[in-house]
């Protein structure tokens, strides 16, 4: 299981309505939080549902960008 960090980017193996796969993270915690790259919407996610749904981790975050 790979580790994830705030500012990390990652796909979803099912897409958001608005047609983007890639999320970035923006809060790791008891729950994952992910915006949207593609219209900035924010959801909320358990441990457990995002690592389902995780495809891939597209980046690791190097700490500047957020
Ligand atoms: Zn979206």
């Amino acid at each position: 299981m790979e580790e994830i960090r705030s500012g990390d980017h990652v796909q979803m193996r099912k897409s958001h309505p608005c047609g983007s796969s890639e999320w970035i993270v923006y809060r790791v915690g008891a729950d994952i939080g992910l915006r949207c790259a593609g219209c900035e919407r924010r959801v909320m996610l358990s441990r457990n549902e995002f690592y389902k749904h995780l495809k891939k981790v597209m980046s690791k975050s190097t700490g500047g960008e957020s």
